[in-house]
């Protein structure tokens, strides 16, 4: 039917079809100009130590710093720079923006805390991950042990061989990895035990029933318990309340992430934010 209007039959349909794409082209092109332009930005959250009251980690979080549109929270434009490959540069640029930040915070205190990165699928699948992680801390001399990455249940599963092997070659380099977003996915227990993991991060939708609801607390309690059992550290994501900061306390959890104690903020205000001790 389209044959019969040949050469116009795009007219008929392509208007319709195109918008969402002609969107995403044109938000494509801005992506490749922002990381020319050097528009992305790190924000830093800081992560407390419930033992020690310290701010022993924090987790790097994307933003774009557009120029019109203000700052442009990662969900907006994450899934994008995944559909057309450009988050294998950003990724990179992300972790080493991420270990230098840290390494400016040593000059400045002395210290700085563990920093935790987030990979989507497209770095964690690649194959060449540990390479490109091993490059960065030669290249700035962040001591492996005070980087973390964060990847998801769904990233393990995709392909449990290739996982294993690129979470042992991360381990060799002295690097954590956190499982992110914990609970929500469909990791089997067993995965956990058998494959080099170091932290579990309670989801927060398990955190913001705590401490009325009783399904949430029974389900922190046990991943708290089970991570411990398998020798990982627990985050619990999404703290808002001392009330769940308290609970989770007295339910064993090891740190806390979340707005009850800082927002994520721009590395030269985490200094201040992490003077804060719980
Ligand atoms: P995530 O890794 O689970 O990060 C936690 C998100 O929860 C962050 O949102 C953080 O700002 C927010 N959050 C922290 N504390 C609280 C709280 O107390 N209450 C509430 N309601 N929210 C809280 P953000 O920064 O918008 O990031 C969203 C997601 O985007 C992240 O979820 C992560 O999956 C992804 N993302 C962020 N940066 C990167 C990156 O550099 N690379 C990749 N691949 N993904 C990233
Ligand atoms: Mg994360
Ligand atoms: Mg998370
Ligand atoms: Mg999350």
């Amino acid at each position: 039917q389209s044959k019969a209007i040949g050469g116009h039959s795009f007219r008929f349909y392509a208007p319709a079809m195109n918008e969402r794409q002609q969107r995403l082209l044109a938000l494509e092109s801005e992506l490749h100009r922002a990381l020319e332009r050097r528009e992305f930005v790190l924000h830093y959250q800081p992560q407390a130590n419930l033992a020690t009251g310290e701010i022993s980690g924090v987790e790097a979080l994307l933003r774009w710093n557009h120029s019109k549109r203000g700052l442009v929270a990662p969900n907006d434009f994450i899934p994008l720079l995944e559909e057309t490959g450009l988050i294998d540069e950003v990724g990179l640029w992300v972790l080493r923006q991420a270990c230098q930040d840290m390494l400016q915070l040593k000059a400045e205190y002395g210290h700085a805390p563990r920093v935790s990165v987030n990979l989507s699928a497209r770095q964690f699948s690649s194959g060449c991950l540990a390479e490109k992680v091993a490059a960065v801390l030669r290249d700035t001399r962040l001591p492996a042990e005070q980087l973390e990455l964060e990847i998801t249940e769904q990233m393990l599963i995709n392909d449990l061989e290739s996982s294993r092997s690129t979470l042992g070659a991360l381990r060799d380099l002295g690097v954590t990895v956190a499982i992110d977003d914990f609970g929500t996915g469909y990791c089997s227990l067993a995965y956990l035990k058998r494959l080099p993991l170091h932290v579990l991060k309670i989801d927060r939708t398990f955190v913001s029933g705590l401490p009325g609801d009783l399904n949430d607390l029974a389900i922190v309690e046990a991943i708290t318990l089970l991570a411990h059992k398998l020798d990982l550290q627990v985050i619990a994501e999404g703290v808002e309340t001392a009330a769940q900061l308290e609970t989770l306390r007295a339910l064993g959890c090891d740190m806390v992430q979340g707005y009850y104690l800082s927002k994520p903020v721009p590395l030269d205000k985490l200094g201040s934010a992490a003077a804060l001790t719980v």
